[in-house]
């Protein structure tokens, strides 16, 4: 951008460009104002401040922004840093004028720190500002890219300040937007002033190669252009140096070093109508090799911001990627400008709700702010709203529901609303059940299948990616781990009174032994210690020791602190495994039982009890107080599926595997894992992991295995 300074009349000039028909004397009056305003003030720089205004306001009206909200743009800075008023600007400007400006005002004078609070606490009141009205989002979007401009003159430390701000939340906001543009300007900007050295490596090595970049980009812009002439599309090519920042980002995610100097380059065409853009991708499609997974088709499914262009990348004719984008000149002005380029043409009272709709990640912010207290949670949040790699999927009625690349059906089902992600059990994808854990695709069309007693379980943690999703099954499973550590410790305890004969209910009854032991426990009342024996903080023979201790006479208290159970020979009531999505009750890992196996519950500390195979190795190893006898009772069902690690030693021959898998397919079990090696003596060693219904079912599948002539020997595996 050249040093000429903007006038008035530039801005008018830009602004009827666009609203041929806009009345100007509002930006007049706001000039006026504004100079008078700012009169005498000097910027950092020496300038005028009046200059940062008018720059500001020219921006927007370059963006297509009409009246209002370059007026706004030229009285953004009154209220804060002039003796200007609100009451003022509403009265000489209007209510929308003098809104916009306030919304900027109260942005502008959060201190943006270190501190995750603070933090929290700006972003929460941004997202407020630019929900009630977009424009204030713009007008902040145009104050910053001038002030990032002008940044240079600022001290070193308010300089990385700003522009980790400006990466962190104003680039990505401009992204969300559509405003591409500005976003590689803000974020080639700060990097600068972030990794200078890292930006510096990428600016020389680009010069090193710029005379190969630039005929390799024209070549290949010819190339295209004469393969569209021979198929009769009329349109243009241009192929860029991709922005330093997100180079900068692919060389450290190391996809690319900066010799491979064409994942360097992107290439675009523009033609006239949709359906050329379609006949152009074929056309690419037919002289090179598509990259799989690569073609993405935002023109059939817009993205969120109203962006639309088909992606794809292909593999050159010297073997390298080449990065393509094909769209109409509506869509280019659209992704050039973004959501400026919606609203150039309509500058009325009733757009902001209309729009704000269509910004599904804006409505998603807000309520993001308004249910995450947490600083550090909604800051985790709103980053992972702004990272804009989103999918769309449809419910049964053709509600769209946008979600970040990598959601699962769980996360679809919180979207929808939080007791339907309560409830859910499982989904249809278009019209096929699949797990709960599938990642959803473009596209898909989803239907949730809820059960009002369903409760979220602790395993979708694991998977899912929504902060709404994360949020809601923890704050569930907060309350439902209190109420289960308090009857899993109610459980435990009373199992270890019975051993001297002694009734819980007794003991509660009677009250002062109790009250004495959760006294010097230090704990608030008789739940409070039930939770802690659930959790495992507090084994129930510490219970019973001390309960023994305020009867006994001092002197054995010393030989047996925790004495153990007299010999009375009672079974000691075991946990029944029913449900295995109890949230206190998992299947292990190591030597994964299944229904049929004799097993042992073992108490964790703080994440309930864990079923093992009596004979685990694992399990020998640990405090035999923390054992509890567990017994299976109505597990498993036509459904429930359990997944056991096998080992098949065969003799080598090929085609085996296929042989192996299809007798596990007659066995009716799935293989959700598997592997083949030969050993030095010709043999097959081929692991599964398969899911079976229990003992009766393993057995099956060992005998359908042992049939096979070439079979060796087959065996479970301990982990
Ligand atoms: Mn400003």
């Amino acid at each position: 951008m050249a040093n000429r300074i903007i006038r008035l009349q530039d801005i008018v000039e830009e602004v009827q460009k666009h609203h041929p028909e806009a009345d100007t004397d509002l930006i007049e009056k706001a000039y006026i104002f504004s100079a008078k305003a700012h009169e005498g003030q000097l910027r950092l720089s020496g300038e005028p401040y009046l200059s940062h205004p008018l720059e500001v306001a020219y921006h927007l009206a370059k963006m297509g922004l009409g009246p209002v909200t370059v007026s706004s743009g030229l009285l953004h800075d009154t209220v804060e840093d002039s003796a200007a008023t609100l009451d003022e600007l509403d009265e000489y400007f209007g209510e929308e004028v003098a809104d916009v400006v306030n919304g900027v005002t109260k942005i502008g004078q959060l201190v943006f720190g270190d501190r995750q609070t603070q933090q929290a606490e700006y972003i929460r009141k941004m997202i407020l500002s630019m929900s009630h009205d977009i424009r204030v989002l713009l007008v902040k979007l145009a104050d910053r890219a001038h002030n990032m401009r002008t940044l240079g003159i600022m001290e070193p430390a308010r300089q990385k300040r700003t522009s980790r701000e400006t990466l962190d939340i104003y680039a990505p906001l401009a992204g969300r937007l559509g405003m591409f543009r500005l976003k590689a300007e803000l974020e080639d900007l700060s990097f600068f002033y972030l990794e200078p050295e890292a930006y510096q490596q990428i600016r020389e090595g680009l010069f090193r190669k710029k005379g190969a970049l630039e005929k390799y980009n024209q070549d290949m812009c010819q190339f295209l252009r004469d393969q569209l002439a021979e198929h009769h599309i009329k349109g243009e090519v241009n192929g860029r140096v991709k922005n330093f920042y997100s180079i900068y980002r692919k060389l450290q995610a190391q996809q690319i070093t900066l010799d491979e100097l064409y994942d360097l380059l992107a290439f675009r065409i523009i033609v006239d109508a949709v359906h050329d853009c379609y006949e152009t991708l074929g056309v690419i499609h037919a002289i090179f090799r598509p990259v799989p997974g690569r073609l993405k088709d935002y023109i059939g499914m817009p993205k969120g911001n109203m962006y639309q262009s088909i992606h794809t990348t292909v593999i050159g004719q010297g073997g390298e990627r080449l990065e393509i984008q094909i769209r109409t000149r509506e869509m280019h002005r659209v992704a050039e400008e973004g959501i400026a380029a919606h609203w150039s043409y309509k500058e009325r009272r009733a757009y902001h709700e209309k729009d704000a709709k269509r910004f599904t990640w804006l409505k998603q912010m807000v309520d993001l702010q308004k249910e995450l207290k947490n600083p550090q949670e909604l800051l985790e949040g709103v980053r992972l709203e702004l990272y804009p790699d989103e999918v769309y999927a449809f419910t049964p009625t053709g509600d769209v529901k946008e979600l970040p690349r990598g959601a699962t059906l769980v996360d679809f089902a919180y979207a929808i609303h939080s007791e339907v992600g309560d409830q859910c059990t499982g989904a249809k994808v278009n019209g096929r059940m699949v797990p709960l854990r599938t990642e959803l695709a473009n596209g898909d069309t989803v239907e949730i299948i809820t059960s009002p007693h369903h409760t979220p379980s602790r395993d979708w943690l694991q998977f899912v990616k929504t902060t709404k999703a994360r949020h809601k099954i923890r704050q569930w499973l907060k309350v439902a781990e209190r109420e289960q550590s308090v009857a899993l410790g109610k459980e435990l305890l009373e199992r270890e009174l019975r051993k001297s004969g002694v009734s819980l209910q007794k003991l509660v009854k009677e009250g002062d032994d109790l009250k004495q032991i959760i006294q010097d426990l230090s704990f608030v009342g008789v739940d409070d210690l039930l939770a802690a024996i659930g959790h495992g903080k507090v084994s129930p023979g510490q219970v019973t020791g001390r309960l023994s201790r305020l009867h006994a006479p001092a002197v054995e208290e010393e030989v047996l602190p925790e004495a153990p159970a007299k010999r009375g020979k009672e079974e000691p009531a075991g946990l029944k495994i029913k449900d295995l999505d109890d949230l206190l009750m998992r299947l292990a890992n190591c030597c994964q039982p299944i229904p049929g196996d004799p097993v042992m519950g073992y108490i964790t500390r703080g994440k309930g009890v864990t079923i093992h195979r009596a004979d685990c190795p694992y399990l020998a190893s640990t405090e035999t107080f923390r054992h509890i006898p567990a017994e299976w009772d109505g597990a498993g069902g036509p459904q429930k599926r359990y997944p056991v690690k096998i080992q098949v030693i065969t003799v080598d021959k090929p085609g085996l595997l296929a042989d192996i898998t299809s007798a596990l397919k007659i066995a009716d079990v799935n293989v959700t894992k598997a592997s083949v090696e030969t050993t030095a003596e010709n043999k097959g060693v081929a692991q599964f992991t398969i899911q079976v219904a229990d003992q009766q079912h393993l057995e099956k599948v060992f005998g359908a295995l042992k049939r096979l002539k070439e079979v060796i020997s087959v065996r479970r595996m301990t982990g």
